[in-house]
């Protein structure tokens, strides 16, 4: 079977993305197939946000074009918009209501009909294991209740395909892992696809079937991490990416190292 003829429910077809004179996204190119588990990796500043927001309607492409779920993001937005769910990395539920208020409201803006919501949401809350905490207000839910939240939000109304923007950013290993029960579930249960991206090297390894390797606003690599690893000889993802970009992926690091190569300098210009 060709490239083309494959099935794929997220097509990226040359997309660019400039501003001014700095190319955040310099003609990446690539098919998802629907049930895949996709993650979506690079280091700081590699065009990874822009890429996302391009392929989630929220920013016009300078050229190329993106297709989901059969639609054209450019000419079909609203059709689009219904083929996905996204979780942020920023929490985005409001605090002031109760979880099954923030479910209710999607649901609403969504026009999913009640017959259909109020099941659905009864669902969900046990997918995410909140269903005791749903008329409790969100200001007292721990962080990683607030991500189960969202998650669950951005499944209201039966996306085919679902982005997680760092999903797990800052939570506990713990609450990590539970989260990604939860994905890999779902995943599992509706054969919804998953777009990902994360900071977590181990994440990506164990979850994804294809990690996209994106560097300087290019795709670098790509492929099953297994296949990553033996590109570059590497025992670890971690090892693989840092063969293909040069980079940690995790930022303090790679501030901390940056840090220390321009201590370094100055003290060597003393
Ligand atoms: P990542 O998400 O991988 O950290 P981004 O997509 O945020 O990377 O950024 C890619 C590049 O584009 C960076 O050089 C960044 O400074 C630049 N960039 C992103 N957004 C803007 C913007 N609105 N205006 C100008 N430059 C931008």
């Amino acid at each position: 079977m060709t490239e083309n003829t494959k099935p794929e429910i997220i097509r990226v077809d040359h997309l660019v993305k400039t501003y001014g004179s700095i190319t955040a996204v310099n003609d990446i190119s690539f098919t998802v197939a629907p049930g895949e588990i996709f993650a979506f990796l690079g280091p700081n500043g590699a065009g990874k946000s822009t890429s996302i927001k391009m392929l989630t309607t929220l920013l016009r492409p300078t050229s190329g074009g993106v297709y989901l779920n059969g639609y054209d993001v450019l000419k079909e937005p609203a059709a689009a918009r219904k083929s996905f769910g996204i979780v942020f990395q920023d929490p985005s539920v409001d605090i002031e209501l109760t979880g099954y208020e923030n479910l209710k409201y999607h649901a609403l803006l969504y026009d999913v009909p009640k017959a259909v919501y109020q099941a659905r949401i009864d669902e969900l809350l046990a997918l995410v294991d909140l269903s005791d905490r749903r008329n409790d207000y969100v200001k007292i839910y721990s962080g990683g209740m607030k991500r189960r939240l969202e998650i669950a939000r951005g499944l209201l109304h039966h996306p085919k395909v679902f982005f997680l923007d760092e999903p797990t950013l800052g939570l506990d290993p713990q609450t990590r892992n539970h989260i990604w029960t939860y994905i890999k579930e779902l995943n599992k249960k509706e054969g919804i696809t998953i777009f990902f991206t994360t900071h977590y090297m181990d994440e990506a390894d164990r979850m994804a079937d294809r990690i996209a390797i994106i560097d300087n606003g290019s795709i670098v690599a790509m492929g099953p991490s297994e296949e990553l690893k033996q590109k570059t000889g590497a025992a670890t993802l971690e090892e693989a990416f840092l063969s293909l970009t040069g980079k940690q992926i995790r930022e303090e690091e790679a501030g901390a190292r940056a840090q220390f190569r321009d201590h370094a300098r100055a003290w060597g210009r003393r």
